[in-house]
């Protein structure tokens, strides 16, 4: 099966919102040009040959307006036939007008959003007004008919209202998707709304609960991915797959990176899509060349680890950046994640150890009585595509 491939369009590093733990937002940054859209499409025509997911990501990227949207994805749908484009975008909707979610109706482009839970902690951590900003946007994009999902951020002060944070999605029917605060590289105090991993350990494994406790009410997507990951043994989100290679992100101009969280940053620039760089030009630059030496360092110093196979040291960006692209260690989340796939593949084995291959007690009034859902039921679940 060949590896997805995904390319990251950051039509601008700009944002209207605030949010205390922001790292990518750059309120000089420029906007992104027709022109570089086209270089893109002259760019890929030959590149590869698998389908392409673009997601639109920021900054916000809802700030290049509806002409940006109306021009772009023809072009590049039409322009890439041979790699049946889908695409994404993650914004705050602060700024989603009927005329922009047309646009993204047409091309069924499932919408991406962020909120940190009820209005008193969201506006908390990202800003007064934004709560009601980003709801009157989703009210928009879903009169459209518009996909909307929510990606919750969880600060090292959040994460003590979890079970509040939980209860408000879970009550507006809302999918849950979480994200684990980064340390800001901008800010002076880099570490103080990132999430430690012993907390985000905690917190998923506290997930994994409530999904099993709500089984049917609510999809928490990352416990789903982890569970999918456990069970296949394979690695089916980017923290958990070598990325490097088969993601990339365009900055507004033109310029080509690793992924969208090293936007921005020059040090991290593998090349511009005006020049058409082939794949081995741009694993061969610098930023390319360390991020293949990520994944020899996560071969070297995770072979021992039992998850090795579905984890790959976690997501490069998280254990290089910081450093300035030093490689020092894996992921530091890697305690988080060992806690969860330990705790996925302790029950996963339970399960299966007490579940008869033929039930014996089917007849019998010793029959056992029944358990509550468990992971089996979310992997169920998920092949069945109930979600
Ligand atoms: S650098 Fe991290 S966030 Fe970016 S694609 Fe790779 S794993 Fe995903
Ligand atoms: S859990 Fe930690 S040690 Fe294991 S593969 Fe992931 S990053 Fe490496």
């Amino acid at each position: 099966m060949k590896t997805p491939f995904h390319v990251m369009l950051i039509p601008t590093l700009g944002c209207p919102s605030r949010c205390r733990y922001c790292w990518s937002s750059d309120v000089n940054s420029p906007r992104m040009s027709i022109d570089t859209i086209k270089d893109v499409v002259a760019w890929m025509k030959d590149l590869k040959d698998n389908q392409v997911t673009f997601t639109f990501h920021g900054g916000e990227p809802l700030l290049a307006g509806a002409d940006f949207y109306r021009e772009a994805l023809p072009l590049l749908a039409e322009g890439l036939p041979h790699l049946d484009p889908a695409f994404a975008i993650q914004t705050n909707l602060w700024l989603m007008t009927p005329e922009i979610a047309d646009v993204l109706a047409e091309y069924n482009i499932p919408v991406g959003s962020s909120i940190d839970g009820p209005k008193e902690i969201n506006d908390l951590q990202r800003g007064e007004g934004y709560f009601d900003k980003t709801l009157k946007g989703y009210k928009i994009a879903r009169e459209q008919g518009l996909d909307v999902r929510f990606i919750c951020t969880f600060t090292s002060e959040s994460v003590e209202r979890k079970e509040d944070i939980f209860r408000f999605f879970l009550d507006n029917g809302l999918t849950l998707k979480l994200h684990p605060a980064l340390p800001s590289l901008k800010a002076s105090e880099p570490e103080k709304y990132a999430l430690a991993p012993e907390k985000f350990g905690e917190l998923l494994v506290y997930l994994l609960d409530m999904a099993l406790e709500h089984f049917g009410e609510i999809e928490i997507m990352n416990i789903n991915d982890l569970c999918r990951c456990v069970f296949t043994r394979h690695g089916n989100v980017c923290t958990f797959a070598d990325c490097m290679g088969s993601t990339f992100a365009i900055g507004p101009d033109g310029s080509i990176y690793p992924c969208y969280r090293f936007v921005g940053m020059p040090e991290w620039v593998m090349g511009n899509v005006a020049d058409k760089p082939s794949i081995e030009e741009l694993m061969s630059s610098g930023a390319g060349r360390k991020m293949l030496a990520f994944k020899d360092y996560v071969d070297k110093n995770c072979g021992g680890c039992a998850h090795i196979r579905y984890c790959r040291g976690g997501c490069p960006y998280n254990a290089i950046a910081p450093s300035g692209g030093e490689i020092c260690g894996v992921d530091p989340h890697c305690p988080a994640y060992k806690r969860i796939f330990d705790e996925i593949n302790d029950r996963l084995n339970t399960e299966m150890f007490e579940a008869p291959a033929v039930d014996m007690y089917a007849f019998s009034s010793k029959r056992k009585k029944k358990s509550g859902p468990g992971v089996m039921s979310l992997i169920q679940d998920m092949a069945f595509n109930r979600f």
